[in-house]
């Protein structure tokens, strides 16, 4: 009971957790060590734009990365890659951040002054609905659109983008050395 606890460490097994000294055979027979990936400079700038430079590309329908291609090829459709750097703005998949995003930002814009009116006129709720649904309508589809631009400078600076072409390069067999042989026979 009295025993020290670190008694393992003062041993042959301290030793053993010791450093190889330089041109030693290491005792575990060889087995390469991991070592950090030194093809990249640990202080290698961003090739991105910084967070709210990217943000702020793809908001005003421009390439995120260089700043000079669009970002839309319509009001929605994401072009396949820019038409400056190349980058592969189609393989970004926001699904349903820009509406989620667009509907916050409308809705702390709107709801205020729609509380505010009724607080201090009363309004029937016809004029509500002729006065609201249209603003509401009209500030959604203004604002979607850069705010889907802003999300694709987004998920760039987070780091998406290109999942899904390896995962198509895979399944379509491109990568061998990763894809189950073929049935003999
Ligand atoms: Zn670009």
């Amino acid at each position: 009971m009295d025993q020290p606890l670190d008694r393992d460490l003062s041993g042959p097994a301290r030793a053993a957790a010791a450093p190889p000294l330089p041109g030693a055979v290491p005792e575990n027979g060889g087995t390469v060590r991991w070592q950090p990936d030194r093809s990249v400079p640990p202080n290698a700038p961003d090739p991105l734009p910084p967070f709210f430079t990217a943000l702020g590309r793809g908001a005003m329908n421009r390439c995120p990365v260089c700043g000079v291609g669009k970002v839309f090829a319509g009001y929605l459709r994401v072009v396949p890659a820019c038409s400056h750097c190349g980058t592969p703005l189609g393989e970004l998949r926001a699904d349903d951040a820009p509406p989620y995003f667009t509907i916050f930002i409308v809705g702390h814009l709107l709801l205020p002054p729609v509380f505010w009116v009724e607080a201090a006129y009363e309004p029937p709720m016809w004029v509500h609905m002729a006065i609201w649904l249209p603003l509401f309508a009209a500030a959604c589809t203004l604002l979607l659109r850069p705010v889907k631009g802003a999300t694709v400078g987004l998920m760039l600076k987070l780091g998406f983008g290109g999942g899904e072409k390896v995962k198509a390069e895979l399944e379509a067999g491109e990568t061998g050395p990763l894809r189950e042989p073929p049935p003999r026979g």
